[in-house]
């Protein structure tokens, strides 16, 4: 089911995310969900906290439209450095240069719980970064300057007052929520 996806600020996506013991149907159905969500959103990655799931699980894109599905990820190895103008489903229509490293090994379980490693760079290892952040607890506006920052949470707050007052529908979305 496609899920509404959670705007910065907010505790689920500031909170670090809680590892996966069951690799039964309802990580399957969280996998789906998320994946249903990234579609709509037009999303190249998401991580399960954005859609209020407090788990570490998150899809990253690949080129060819499909996604590695990483379950307790960690980053074991990075190397080299990247600027990339990033932005995420969670502060919509906000974009900033941020640092990354621009080569990363990465290990996490898929969701019958076997390990993989994968490495990867460029834009690819940028969104891994960038999920595994999420996981984290650590939304990417965290890396730019405190006053593009609080810039930005000003915009999002009012953001998600007009939502809710109904001025306007949550941005991203090609269709109106399921309620
Ligand atoms: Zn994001």
């Amino acid at each position: 089911m496609i899920k509404q996806v959670v705007i910065w600020p907010d505790k689920v996506l500031t909170k670090p995310t809680k590892p996966v013991t069951d690799f039964g149907p309802e990580l399957e159905q969280l996998l789906q969900d998320m994946r249903e969500t990234a579609r709509e959103y037009d999303g190249i990655g998401i991580a399960a906290n954005q859609i209020g799931v407090p788990l570490r699980v998150a899809l990253v894109g690949r080129r060819d439209g499909t996604f590695f599905e990483i379950v307790n990820p960690t980053i074991v190895e990075k190397s080299g450095k990247m600027n990339w103008n990033e932005g995420c489903l969670s502060v919509p229509d906000a974009w900033e240069q941020v640092d990354r490293a621009e080569k990363v090994r990465v290990r996490y379980q898929d969701k019958k719980g076997e390990w993989h490693e994968e490495t990867a760079e460029g834009k690819l290892a940028h969104i891994f970064q960038h999920e595994i952040d999420h996981l984290d607890g650590t939304v990417y506006v965290m890396h730019v300057s405190p006053l593009k920052r609080s810039l930005i949470r000003e915009r999002m707050e009012r953001m998600k007052k007009d939502i809710k007052a109904g001025v306007i529908t949550p941005p991203g979305r090609k269709r109106e929520p399921e309620r």
